[in-house]
């Protein structure tokens, strides 16, 4: 019992330290608009009645930084979850729910499968929204994660694009993951499941 728990206490500190190694070697620079995207004149900082913005004179417009909306899925199997393995940065090499940023002309709940798909090969449908995260990026300034719930899905998950491994794991056997928005619909799914199973849930 306690060489199991010294085990489990190595693999926690080995995943902190793969954690940290993988944010010193990814490190872009802070997001921020400097030039316009249409003119390519340089920016500068105006008031929009609010606060300074970056204005194109040129172009007389504002740009301004909001998050990116992204969607993951939380596929169960019994109890277990489906996670993948991160095969691209940032946070290459570690796990993460299936999903991934909106792209124009879909919605949010067919990004989640569109995603799901893409890195796992299942097929999911229905998907219910159960909860938002948002969290600052050094990439992209912000990001709001939508979580979905996927509760009907066909097919045998395994590692496809942007991904490097896939699989469900139990409660006790969950990897690290990646993202805090993640681990906050995490958290989120947890209490709702809880309360679910306890009938406190409408
Ligand atoms: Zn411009």
């Amino acid at each position: 019992m306690s060489g199991d728990c010294g085990a489990r206490k190595n693999l926690v500190f080995l995943g902190w330290i793969l954690v940290h190694l993988c944010a010193m070697t990814y490190d872009p620079a802070p997001f921020a608009w400097n030039f316009c995207p249409i003119c390519g004149n340089p920016l500068e900082p105006l008031h929009d009645g609010e606060s300074l913005r970056p204005k194109c004179a040129g172009c007389r417009r504002f740009y301004y930084s909001n998050p990116i909306p992204a969607a993951c899925c939380f596929v169960a199997d019994g109890g277990r979850l489906l996670f993948v393995q991160r095969a691209v940065e940032p946070a290459k090499g570690l796990w993460s729910f299936p999903g991934g940023f909106v792209e124009l002309g879909e919605t949010t709940s067919e990004a989640a499968l569109r995603e799901l798909e893409e890195e796992t090969g299942v097929r999911g449908a229905d998907a219910v929204l159960f909860g938002a995260s948002t969290q600052q990026s050094p990439i992209s300034g912000a990001v709001t994660v939508l979580g979905y719930y996927v509760p009907a899905w066909t097919g045998a998950p395994a590692a496809r694009s942007d991904a490097m491994d896939a699989g469900f794991f139990g409660r006790d056997a969950r990897p690290e993951l990646a993202f805090q928005a993640h681990r906050e619909l995490l958290a989120m799914y947890d209490r709702i499941s809880a309360a679910l199973t306890a009938g406190k849930y409408p």
